[in-house]
């Protein structure tokens, strides 16, 4: 089949090259013409595993290429991915549209004949249905196009896997049309393997995307919430979730106390749900997300008041050494990252922080150029009066206890990913702190 892929940013670079890899024909377009440039060379814009191969099969095979251009875009194909992204609005909760917009302004007025296009972008409940308005005005004389909404899933750091074998594909169409017969044969190989298929109404398939995202977000600010019961009463947050976790209708997924979750996703996610909520009069069915948000920004700033005690109550002149600063391991994305802003946020009041991370220091220079960016974790630890894990990349958990404290000034750290073995660094002479359990 032949596609096209619109917006080729973390999702739709990975959707496209998916497509490739499926064996589709695919035309990435994107208005950044440095991006479109890069992935045409083959050059991946971002970090995510097992994609650079990927793209590059789909290049060499001759089914995958880039373009700025919407005319050849209209011309290529009949059935377009929109992956544009959907950032929260300055100055309020929800989410900004412009750029799904402005896609389909660029688009539909090139179109002949009919099109479908798959949104992937999550998006409010009400926008497809919106965007089919806006399309159905622009549309010439003989064209018509029919909006239906496939919300992505996937994860960054398991991007490739999870786009060729989701967990599930969601759609939502309007009655009559015929996007569930192209979503058929666009995933014909996932649908062999029986991965579930869901079909629904426009609304349904948006909120399907943003609940699983609030549910997400509602169990890790749970189990946050209770380390912060866990640290006034004495109790240890690792324990209590492991335990709890056995219960399968509990799990242990997402039960991990920590610096809490950030992302080009789940923080905006949930704003823009209670934004949408509210404008459709359901302003308390999630008040509740209010103080989700709320637990989880206090995480960061409770590892700043943590860091402050454990330098001995000043932060001025404090040798800090931050490990981390992507929002979570196996990315290089450092949109509202918990890490980043922590150690922001200890460089402001004062404190020399040192960063190292093993593939977000290019984006995190470019939001916080300010702080220090060292060339390796040993460079980075050298001389530290605190280390802070703020990124559970499997290099630093690696790390050995003992050799470290060869490298350090003062042996203090604080887990904040509560991914160390507690043990082993004390054993080692650290004095070893964790969000969420006493010290
Ligand atoms: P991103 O910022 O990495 O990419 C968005 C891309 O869209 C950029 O390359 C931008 O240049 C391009 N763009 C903007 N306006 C355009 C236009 N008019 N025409 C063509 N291209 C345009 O964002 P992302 O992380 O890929 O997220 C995109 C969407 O997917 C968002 O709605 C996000 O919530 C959703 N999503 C993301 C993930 C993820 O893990 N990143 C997972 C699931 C869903």
């Amino acid at each position: 089949m032949r596609m096209t892929v619109i917006g080729t940013g973390y999702l739709g670079a990975t959707h496209a090259a998916c497509m490739a890899e499926l064996g589709h024909e695919v035309l990435g377009i994107d208005v950044d013409e440095h991006k479109i440039a890069q992935l045409a060379k083959g050059e991946v814009p971002f970090y995510e595993p097992g994609l650079p191969e990927v793209l590059s099969r789909g290049r060499e095979a001759g089914r995958l290429a880039f373009s700025t251009d919407f005319a050849q875009a209209a011309q290529f194909a009949n059935v377009h991915f929109l992956g544009v992204g959907t950032p929260q609005q300055k100055g309020s909760y929800a989410a900004d549209l412009r750029y799904v917009r402005s896609a389909v302004e660029q688009l539909v007025p090139h179109l002949e004949g009919h099109h479908v296009i798959l949104g992937k972008s999550t998006v409010p409940v009400g926008t497809a249905a919106e965007l089919q308005e806006l399309a159905d005005s622009l549309a010439r004389p003989g064209a018509s196009v029919e909006i239906a909404w496939n919300p992505e899933f996937l994860r960054e750091g398991y991007a490739v896997k999870d786009t060729i074998t989701p967990d599930r594909i969601m759609l939502g169409v309007r009655p009559g049309g015929i996007a569930e017969q192209v979503a058929r044969e666009v995933y014909a190989t996932p649908l062999e393997q029986g991965i579930p298929f869901l079909v629904s109404n426009l609304a349904t398939a948006e909120l399907v995307k943003v609940s699983a995202n609030a549910f997400l977000a509602t169990k890790i600010s749970f189990i946050n919430a209770v380390s912060e019961v866990c640290e006034a009463a004495g109790a240890d947050v690792t324990q209590v979730a492991r335990a709890i976790g056995y219960d399968d209708r509990i799990g242990h997924k997402f039960l991990g106390a920590g610096l809490g979750f950030g992302g080009g996703c789940l923080p905006k996610d949930i704003r823009a749900y209670i934004a949408r909520a509210g404008e459709l009069g359901a302003t308390e069915a999630l008040t509740f997300l209010r103080e989700v948000d709320a637990i989880n920004m206090r995480r960061r700033e409770h590892m700043v008041n943590l860091a402050k005690r454990a330098v001995g109550g000043h932060l001025i002149g404090a040798s800090i050494t931050v490990l981390g600063c992507a929002f979570k391991p196996n990315s290089d994305d450092v949109r509202d990252s918990p890490a980043l802003n922590v150690a922001g946020q200890l460089s402001l009041k004062g404190a020399q922080v040192t960063v190292f991370d093993p593939q977000a220091m290019d984006n995190a220079r470019k939001i916080f150029p300010t702080l220090h960016y060292a060339e390796s974790a040993e460079a980075a630890l050298q001389g530290a009066d605190l280390v802070i894990l703020a990124t559970e990349w499997d290099e630093f958990v690696q790390l050995d206890p003992t050799q470290v404290r060869g490298w350090v000034r003062t042996p203090v750290l604080i887990d904040g990913r509560n991914a160390l073995d507690s043990s082993r660094w004390a054993e080692a002479g650290w004095d070893y702190k964790a969000l969420g359990r006493t010290f």
